[in-house]
């Protein structure tokens, strides 16, 4: 049974005991009162609130209510973030609140943080201070499931505000954060609130002027120059860094400049037309400077900046929307490893119009089954038995054509819609392996993508257990395919699927083994089943000495290590003729068969043999 959900009117007298609290009470009481009274109000397990922190991408715990007076609270405990993570947690802030409910369909929280167990139902509530994000409100509890109504997030996020606002008042909150006067403490410019309204204001202006260009710089792997050098130091290149884009920007022009949060710095100036062929390269002078002061200062860790530049030439441009831009020219240029500054351009407005789409039409498409699950078989090296296969997503359009998952996935795993494709093909292939039992067919493991991006939440296993509960399929049929990358983002939840899958006789493959920079030293620790090699090395249809030479050492360390080793992307005889003798287990790829659908694919099966 799920919790009942408060009525309007016990939401509208929580509003009343907060606005209450806060103006007959000293702050700090009060707020630690509401949350208390939140906790006990909404019947969950825990309450805090975090506020943001001058670290790049980190939040700090400052307020907890728990109703379990053994657990200690982490009130100061600073939880950093992954960039990317961070990015498009933000992103997801700016559509409203987080609701989540384990073994629901609906996306997931991502700024969970270390929680004692599993949640059963959670909200995070973001606050803004103008447009400034400061912190989250969370309500998280371990006990019973529950939905949140309208009532209920409208009443949290009143309370979200007044907390925020009363805390940015008094000045209570991290004082390191916000001075209190707009500005940034760590640079000394101002706010990226008020650097945004400025902004609009100058846009405004600009009516048949020059186009005013809007430059977003990030400095790659600033969380290593914290972690290596440590935060003082941080904070100290983060000013020096600031000075220098500051010095060389307003050299040639009048600009503005916010540090818009952690290491990102976003910067506008009005360029004359005739200037424009030039100031990408002044803009990459900057850059250039920044990193030699940088490297000055820690030789250490190699610095790259990554910028993306927006030229604005419509007044009708807002700030937002001209920063937005600019940030994600800086994407893209980071994406594929650009250092000098990228420009916005009209194919970059296409992809975010073409995600957009992709992003609106999705619930449509998993409810017309317009998402369909095609199966690559996988096939023993020793007899050329057919071992089992792999589930790949397909989007098929209502026209007939397809989209690949590389288009889509990526898109998805950044704004946090990729657990409802991974669910939904989890749930096809249960439903597969079931009807093949019920119909007396041959069965065999499947194997199912894992995204990294499950890790910022606990939703993956509840879901894979309910899979399990409804389908009655036996564990051994079943086999996920993680990538390196999981265990270097978030290696305690990583490993707790490992573990459940381990503990429940569930497969666990590493995929695309040998694409990242993960040694067999780590994974020797994982209790892996199969090692993937990654069809990077198949690049030759007849393999070279070098390639050979790297397969065959991947295979012999992993069976030193007590894996089974599969290779895909396995395309010509000869690349097979060579695994085979380098006594690798399984081949998957186009030699043996592509991706096909349900029904081609039962085909297949029904022509080879199963072992
Ligand atoms: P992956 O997991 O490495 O999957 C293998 C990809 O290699 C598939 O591409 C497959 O069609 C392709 N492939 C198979 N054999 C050959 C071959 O012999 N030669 C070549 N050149 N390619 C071969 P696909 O289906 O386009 O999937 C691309 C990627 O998208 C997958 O790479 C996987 O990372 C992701 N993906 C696909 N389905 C899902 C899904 O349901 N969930 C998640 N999270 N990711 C998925
Ligand atoms: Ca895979
Ligand atoms: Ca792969």
């Amino acid at each position: 049974m799920a919790r009942e959900s408060l009525t309007v009117s016990e939401c509208l007298s929580i509003i009343e005991y907060v606005s209450d609290a806060l103006t007959n009470k000293g702050t700090e009481s009060a707020v630690s009162d509401i949350i208390e009274k939140l906790r006990v109000s909404f019947g969950v397990s825990c309450v805090s609130i975090r506020e943001i922190c001058p670290r790049p991408c980190s939040l700090r715990y400052t307020y907890e209510s728990l109703n379990d007076p053994t657990k200690v609270k982490r009130i100061n405990e600073t939880i950093t973030f992954d960039e990317d993570v961070w990015e498009g947690v933000m992103e997801n802030f700016s559509h409203g609140c987080y609701v989540y409910k384990a073994g629901g369909d609906q996306s997931a929280p991502k700024f969970i943080g270390r929680v004692p167990n599993a949640p059963m139902c959670m909200i995070q509530v973001p606050m803004y201070s103008g447009r400034d994000f400061v912190g989250v409100l969370d309500l998280v509890d371990f006990d019973e499931i529950r939905d949140w109504s309208e009532g209920e997030i409208s009443a949290l996020t009143v309370c979200a505000n007044f907390i925020c606002h009363y805390l940015y008042k008094l000045n209570l909150t991290l004082t390191e954060t916000r001075t209190g006067n707009g500005k940034d403490p760590i640079t000394g410019f101002m706010s990226f609130s008020a650097f945004t309204e400025m902004l609009d204001e100058k846009l405004l202006e600009m009516l048949d002027g020059s186009p005013i260009a809007v430059v977003y710089m990030d400095i790659h792997h600033f969380k290593l120059i914290n972690e290596t050098y440590g935060y003082r130091k941080g904070d100290e290149l983060l000013k020096i860094a600031s000075r220098a884009i500051y010095e060389g920007a307003s050299k040639h022009a009048e600009i503005i400049i916010c540090r818009a949060h952690a290491d990102y710095f976003v910067t506008a100036a009005n360029v004359p037309e005739k200037a424009i062929p030039f100031f990408d390269k002044f803009v990459q002078e900057i850059n250039e400077e920044v990193c030699r002061l940088l490297h000055e200062s820690c030789p250490d860790v190699r610095i790259r900046v990554n910028t993306g530049i927006c030229y604005v030439r419509d007044p009708k441009t807002t700030a937002a929307t001209a920063i937005a831009h600019a940030n994600l020219a800086r994407k893209t240029a980071k994406k594929a490893n650009m250092t000098k500054p990228l420009v916005f351009s009209d194919e970059m407005m296409e992809e975010i119009k073409y995600h957009e789409y992709l992003t609106n039409e999705l619930p449509k498409a998993i409810r017309n089954h317009d998402l369909k699950v095609y199966y690559q078989p996988k096939v023993n090296c020793s007899d050329d038995t057919l071992y089992g296969a792999e589930a790949l997503v397909r989007w098929q359009k209502p026209d007939g054509s397809f989209i690949y998952p590389d288009q889509f996935i990526p898109v998805f795993e950044k704004n946090g819609n990729i657990e409802d494709v991974d669910f939904y093909v989890y749930r096809q292939v249960f439903k597969y392996i079931r009807g093949r039992l019920d119909a007396g067919l041959p069965v065999f493991p499947i194997s199912m993508n894992v995204s990294r991006v499950h890790f910022q939440q606990d939703n993956i296993v509840p879901y894979i257990k309910s899979l399990f509960d409804e389908f009655d399929v036996p564990p051994n049929l079943v086999d996920f395919e993680l990538t390196e990358n999981i265990y270097m983002n978030n290696f305690d939840r990583a490993d707790s699927l490992i573990k459940y899958c381990r503990d429940n006789g569930i497969k666990v493959s590493m995929d695309d083994f040998g694409s990242g920079y993960s040694s067999l030293n780590v994974i020797s620790s994982l209790s892996i089943d199969t090692l993937k090699i990654d069809k990077i090395f198949l690049k030759h249809a007849e393999l070279d000495d070098n390639d050979k030479a790297v397969i065959e050492s991947i295979i012999a360390m992993a069976k030193r290590l007590g894996m089974k080793v599969i290779c895909e992307g396995v395309e010509t005889e000869a690349q097979t003729e060579f695994l085979k003798e380098a006594k690798c287990d399984q081949i998957q790829g186009y030699y043996y068969g592509r991706p096909m659908d349900e029904e081609s694919f039962n085909r297949f099966v029904a022509e080879h043999i199963v072992r």
